[in-house]
């Protein structure tokens, strides 16, 4: 059996207790060496076979798991993050159905997360943005043309940028050309949850510069939206006195802070 599990942002103890579990349990671990913190590897047992799949190709990595799979062993594919975003785990998953191998996902904190966290945002402020917008600045893997930051950015929703700390011109051209002003607040955070952590508040005009200054150029994450400064949003109808839930019975007339 073959486990996808996420090994969440990059701080040690941000894995899943289900996703540890699995780790402990291992005889075989093939790890995103470009990405997942290596310290996890210190809470597999002795003996477990561990492969970086950094070095590795498609073809490379599914033949670990299938010689695996032949020894009864069970196998462990850690993914930085949340598998399910950018983790190219289809291609894998459809290879073992091919050879009848069996597998499972153990979801993962992704950075998506690991980066709100670093700077105590949320990402939907009521009256601000109730949408986030997962995507990407084409790179050399092309994203559909109806999917072009620029047709994003027109929706003024909160944007989160994987993938793009090494395109910021391209990125900044498509947001501005969707309809985002240079001030609109932005933010750069540079190895979420890893000790080595930055984060940069700036605004999308000023976004490469701040990226340049500070040299970064990859593992990190783009923040798009006034949420980042959330200098004005309403409060939640949900905590407000007068609204009823099916918890909580409203009182009429109760004035909110
Ligand atoms: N599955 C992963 C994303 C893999 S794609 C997840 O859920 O987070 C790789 C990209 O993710 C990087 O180029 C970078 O944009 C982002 N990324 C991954 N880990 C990060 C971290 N700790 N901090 C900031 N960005 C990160």
């Amino acid at each position: 059996m073959v486990h996808f599990v996420g090994a969440g942002p990059g701080a040690v103890d941000l894995i899943t207790v289900r996703g540890q579990r699995l780790l402990e349990e291992a005889d075989v671990v093939i790890y995103a060496g470009s990405l997942v913190n290596t310290a996890l590897l210190e809470m597999v047992k002795e003996g477990c076979r561990i492969y970086d799949s950094a070095r590795m190709t498609l073809e490379e990595v599914t033949a670990a798991m299938e010689l695996a799979e032949s020894e009864g062993l069970m196998t462990v594919r850690l993914h930085t993050g949340d598998p399910s975003i950018y983790g190219a785990v289809r291609e894998q998953m459809d290879i073992l159905e091919e050879k009848g191998i069996a597998y499972a996902s153990c979801p993962g904190v992704s950075s998506l997360s690991g980066a709100a966290a670093a700077l105590n945002l949320e990402y939907t402020l009521p009256g601000v943005s109730q949408s986030v917008v997962i995507t990407r600045t084409a790179g050399r893997t092309p994203v559909p043309e109806k999917e072009s930051v620029e047709a994003f950015a027109g929706h003024g929703a909160t944007m989160v940028l994987f993938l793009s700390a090494g395109l910021l011109e391209q990125l900044t051209a498509g947001l501005l050309a969707g309809g985002y002003s240079p001030d609109t607040p932005a933010a750069i955070v540079y190895k979420a949850t890893w000790p080595e952590e930055e984060t940069y508040i700036c605004t999308v005009g000023t976004l490469t510069a701040t990226a340049r200054e500070n040299g970064i150029t990859k593992t990190a994450l783009i923040l798009v939206g006034d949420v980042v400064s959330h200098s004005s949003y309403e409060r939640s109808r949900l905590y407000h006195p007068e609204f009823t839930t099916g918890f909580r019975a409203g009182k009429k007339g109760v004035e909110g802070h």
